[in-house]
């Protein structure tokens, strides 16, 4: 497939921008357009979303 998914950067869920490990310290992260939460926490941050609160996480689940 030749999708090519554009990405949009979003604040951290985790830290909310503050940096920490799961967003590489740098307060946000790439998640597939358009941003949307994790629907398995609401946002919180879990396991499926590598705790930054985000579905479509760039580079992890999908
Ligand atoms: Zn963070
Ligand atoms: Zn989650």
């Amino acid at each position: 497939m030749a999708e090519n998914p554009s990405y949009t950067e979003v604040i951290c869920a985790h830290c909310e921008g503050l940096g920490c490990i799961y967003c590489d310290k740098k307060g946000c992260v790439p998640v597939k357009s358009p941003p949307k939460k994790c629907r398995r926490c609401e946002g919180a941050g879990c396991i499926y979303c590598g705790y930054t609160g985000w579905a479509g996480l760039k580079g992890k689940y999908e």
